[in-house]
C-alpha cells in the first residue's frame, strides 16, 4: 500500500506523536511506509507523514552510504525511539529537504555524532551510534515525532522569505511525483 504524503499546514505534522503499545505487530505498516517513501525518492519518513501520530519512522539510506565512511544504514525501522545528541560535536549546517514541505531547502544545523535506542519490528531493543548523513537522517525523523520541522530551524529572514511558498504548499498548489493529502 502506498499512502499520501501529509503536506504542511496539517496539525498531525506539529503534534507530539504517542508512543506505541509493545508488541504491536508493525510489519504491514513499516512495509507502507517503505513503499512510500521510496516512491517519493526520500531517505526518512515518519508515521505522522502518512497519517499516524505514532513513534516510529523508518529510513533507507542506501543510495547515500559512501563505502563505510559513516557506517551503512540500508532500510531501518524505529520504534518508540529515544535519541541522544552528542552537544560536544560542532553542529554541521547543511540543506535539508521534506517530503511534507516539497521544494523547500533549508539549512539545518544537526550534531555529527547521535545516540539512538529503539525496538524493532521484532520488538527486539537496540543502541546504536551514528555519525554523519545517517545521524542527520535521523535526526531529521526524531524531530517529526516531536512535531517539530525542518523549516523551524530557519533564520528569521529565511522563514519571512519562505511565507509565501509555505502558503501554497498548504493549497495543495505543488508539483511532486507523488500523492499529498492537503489539510481541508
Ligand atoms: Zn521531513
Amino acid at each position: 500500500m502506498i499512502y499520501p504524503i501529509i503536506a504542511y499546514g496539517d496539525p498531525i505534522l506539529r503534534e507530539k506523536a504517542a508512543a506505541i503499545p509493545k508488541e504491536k505487530a508493525l510489519e504491514e505498516l513499516a512495509q507502507a511506509m517503505f513503499a512510500t517513501m521510496e516512491l517519493a525518492q526520500g531517505v526518512g519518513l515518519a508515521a505522522p507523514q502518512i497519517g499516524h501520530s505514532m513513534r516510529l519512522f523508518v529510513t533507507d539510506c542506501t543510495s547515500y552510504n559512501q563505502a563505510g565512511k559513516h557506517g551503512k544504514m540500508g532500510k531501518q525501522v524505529f520504534i518508540n525511539p529515544v535519541l541522544q545528541v552528542d552537544s560536544t560535536t560542532t553542529p554541521d549546517i547543511r540543506e535539508e529537504g521534506c517530503l511534507s514541505i516539497p521544494h523547500v531547502l533549508v539549512a539545518v544545523p544537526r550534531r555529527e555524532r547521535i545516540k539512538i535506542s529503539y525496538f524493532d519490528l521484532q520488538w527486539q531493543f537496540h543502541e546504536e551510534e551514528w555519525t554523519g548523513f545517517p545521524a542527520r537522517v535521523i535526526q531529521h525523523e526524531y524531530d517529526h515525532l516531536e512535531g517539530k520541522l525542518h523549516i523551524d530551524y530557519a533564520s528569521f529572514l529565511k522563514k519571512g522569505l519562505l511565507k509565501k511558498k509555505l502558503a501554497t504548499i498548504r493549497q495543495g498548489k505543488v508539483n511532486v511525483p507523488y500523492q499529498m493529502r492537503f489539510y481541508t
